[in-house]
């Protein structure tokens, strides 16, 4: 093969559009790694609308990990014990089969339980949701996601009625207020931030607010870094709003129009005056009310969060409370302006959309609305009333589940849980009591593996046509261009194959990806994340295409113009296809809204008002724990290293875990830099070396979370931080636990 392939970015949230060439072009030099050998050259695409080009060290270095440590076969043993040995994929898919169908017959199908991951492609989901949920008749499916953006779902379906971030990257540009709560944009989106940091620069009365309890790169950039205490996000954030009332701020009309139960809201801002909000935040009231001057005097205001906002014991009520200034100011469907919660990673906005959750099914559909089942059932064939109306365990809920012996076999698939979840003592504890582990991955070894019964070879991006979608909602096609290593197969062959020799031979009669995408897009018919004008063929011949996007889109405009901030207007000025709430790009550069009146998913078609106090962190500090442990990403690695880690460059870039400490606390408890620091939680105890730096607060250390046992000796982040978790998301709290720390002297 010769020719340029055009695919996406297979790492984080951003969706960078990609150009791969082979690695031998008649005429040019061969790109070898260390090791001499060819790799494939990637640069970015500028016809992405996403990213127009740019690209960041690990997109720019991604070919180098896709030859490394590769899983080639099918592997088995019988208890964890053993080696691995080497079967045939006939063995293994005949191994499963029986085992599905034992714990079947002897627990029932609620003792079955799969858990994915963001980097699946749309198909791969779908499958596996056809899968578990349809056929199975367990709801036990649940993805990473969980661990990353569940409280920005949870908080949308409430305050909106339906999921989905309302923005594109182009508000990024259009914007006067850039607002950052919990997202170290930098260093993790990093083509998201290039893109609005280019335009903060260019246009200085555009303000860049940062919240964030270290002064990250991010922060850096900001006009204004409130580093607040770690969770007091929502008094933060009601604070802001007190002001916003206080001073008249707030757009009356559209909380009359568009909105409910603002007067429960106005009572609980009310308790929230500058001084009090300034002492529990550790911030200035003059800081505070700067803030509140930026966004109320702010024509477009833009938020942007992520894990620092969706990681917490009350993450959803922090995307609520954040979606309430939105609401209470009317910064919502105009462009430039909305709350825009950024994926971690690459599929999860796909994953959400095909039901990756155990909660969802898919066309952004709830497990437990008795229609949405009947409408899924429907399209997958199924007898009324097989989909199970409870929702499935959670990531979490699977390993107590594994504690307590009522989860029999559980199927764990692209992700890498033995580092990723919380209080890894636990975890690691309950998959090694785990009956029947299937461990489906691309990477061998890694340090889940070592709990697997039986190894499966994914073929991974670059190997699978498929579909994603990323943070602003644009799906792109990412076609195969070389062939699997070894016997690897894609994610949803897998399933398929499996449900096929359950005897669901008709529901994955699929020849293709391609066919399995066109069933998926069926189910996405008049919901929120209409994408039935959508095929692969459409996309390969189109390119990265935003939704909703319906296929009746290009009929019903008639005459197909869209005026400048009018999309989905016909010539008499009707609105008649786009729900309003999720705006496209291109946008218009006018900071009216785009819609007069605008109309969201809930019953009455009004955005709710949640009114919350704040409750603080789970395990605040005290004096046997007396600081605040918080965790995060750093720009060149990703998530558990099975792919950075093994790249060079990355690899050199951060070489090792670290513990950043602030001057003070260093100094009170005679520690140096570079020096050895035992930290202890009260789950477990972990080793660092110690970085002094006024980046973080007295108060507080932070701890980068990629490195796992396979890198590194007692240093997992994950083993020190609690599973305390959203009540409504699910989601846990690993951005905050409470841990002492104690220098360790030579001798
Ligand atoms: Fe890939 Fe994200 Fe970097 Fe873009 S910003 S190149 S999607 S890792």
């Amino acid at each position: 093969m010769t020719e340029v392939t055009k695919t996406l970015c297979p790492y984080c949230g951003v969706g960078c559009g990609l150009e791969v060439s082979p690695p031998a072009q008649p005429g040019k030099a061969t790109h070898r790694d260390s090791q001499g050998n060819p790799i494939w050259r990637v640069r970015g695409d500028k016809a992405h609308p996403s990213s127009q080009g740019m690209v960041c060290v690990k997109g720019a270095t991604i070919a180098e990990s896709l030859d490394k440590n590769r899983l080639h076969y099918p592997m088995v043993r019988d208890s964890l014990d053993q080696k691995f040995r080497r079967v045939s994929w006939d063995e293994a898919f005949d191994l499963i089969t029986k085992r599905i169908q034992t714990v079947r017959f002897t627990q029932g199908p609620e003792a079955i339980c799969m858990y994915g991951s963001g980097q699946f492609q749309t198909e791969d989901y779908y499958i596996a949701q056809k899968l578990l949920k349809g056929c199975l008749g367990s709801n036990n499916f649940d993805a990473n996601s969980r661990l990353c953006m569940s409280s920005a779902v949870a908080g949308y379906i409430q305050s909106f009625g339906a999921d989905g971030p309302p923005c594109c990257y182009e508000d990024l540009e259009l914007t006067d207020c850039a607002f950052l709560i919990g997202t170290n944009t930098a260093e993790c989106h990093p083509i998201v931030f290039n893109r609005l940091e280019k335009y903060h620069k260019k246009n200085r009365k555009v303000k860049m607010i940062v919240v964030d309890p270290r002064r990250t790169p991010t922060a850096e950039a900001a006009d204004l870094h409130l580093a607040i205490r770690p969770g007091t996000d929502i008094d933060l954030l009601n604070g802001i709003a007190h002001l916003l009332m206080r001073w008249n701020y707030i757009d009356v009309g559209f909380i009359d129009d568009c909105t409910s139960n603002f007067p429960a809201y106005a009572e609980v801002i009310r308790h929230y005056s500058p001084e009090i909000v300034a002492d529990r935040c550790g911030i200035d009231v003059k800081d505070l009310e700067t803030a509140a001057r930026y966004w109320g005097e702010s024509q477009r205001v833009l938020s942007l969060w992520s894990m620092g906002v969706n990681q917490s014991s009350e993450g959803t009520a922090k995307v609520r409370t954040i979606i309430n200034l939105h609401l209470m100011t009317g910064q919502i469907g105009k462009p430039g302006a909305g709350p825009f919660s950024l994926t971690g990673q690459p599929n999860a906005m796909g994953g959400r959309e095909a039901g990756g959750l155990a909660h969802l099914l898919p066309g952004y559909r709830l497990v437990k609305n008795p229609q949405h089942r009947a409408e899924v059932e429907e399209v997958w064939g199924l007898k009324r009333g097989q989909i199970s109306p409870n929702p499935g365990l959670t990531a979490w809920d699977m390993i107590t589940g594994l504690e307590d012996g009522t989860v029999g076999l559980l199927w764990i698939a692209a992700t890498n849980p033995a580092v990723s979840m919380p209080d890894l003592e636990r975890t690691k504890a309950a998959l090694m009591r785990s009956p029947f582990t299937i461990y489906q991955d691309a990477y061998y070894p890694t340090e889940t593996a070592t709990y697997a019964h039986v190894l499966l070879p994914a073929a991974q991006w670059s190997e699978k046509t498929g579909v994603m979608t990323n943070s602003e909602r644009t799906v792109t096609l990412c076609p195969a261009f070389r062939r699997p290593p070894g016997e690897a197969k894609a994610d949803w062959e897998i399933f398929a194959e499996i449900g096929r020799r359950l005897g669901f031979v008709g529901e994955f009669a699929f020849a293709n990806s391609a066919e399995v995408y066109a069933e998926f897009v069926k189910l996405t018919r008049d919901r929120p994340c209409d994408m039935t004008g959508l095929s692969h063929e459409q996309l390969r011949s189109q390119g990265p295409t935003q939704w909703p996007h319906p296929a009746e889109e290009m009929g019903r405009t008639g005459d197909g113009e869209k005026e400048d901030g009018e999309m989905g207007r016909t010539g008499d000025g009707e609105i008649n296809f786009t729900p309003p709430l999720h705006h496209k790009s291109p946008s218009t550069t006018s900071s009216k809204r785009l819609y007069t009146n605008l109309r969201f998913h809930t019953p009455d078609g009004r955005a709710r008002f949640g009114a919350y106090h704040s409750r603080g962190l789970a395990e605040p500090p005290d004096p046997d724990y007396p600081f605040v442990l918080t965790t995060g990403r750093l720009y060149g690695h990703w998530h558990t290293l099975t792919r950075t880690g093994r790249i060079e460059k990355t690899r050199q870039m951060h070489p090792e875990p670290f513990i950043e400490i602030h001057p003070r606390d260093a100094a009170r408890l005679e520690i140096t830099d570079n020096q050895l620091v035992e930290v202890r939680s009260r789950r477990s105890k972990t080793f660092f070396p110690a970085k002094i730096t006024k980046a973080i607060a007295p108060g507080t250390v932070f701890v980068p979370m990629h490195w796992g046992a396979l890198w590194a000796d007692n240093a997992e982040a994950n083993a020190l931080t609690h599973p305390e978790s959203c009540p409504d998301s699910l989601q846990p709290e690993l951005k905050a636990c409470a841990v002492q720390l104690i220098p360790v002297t030579a001798g």
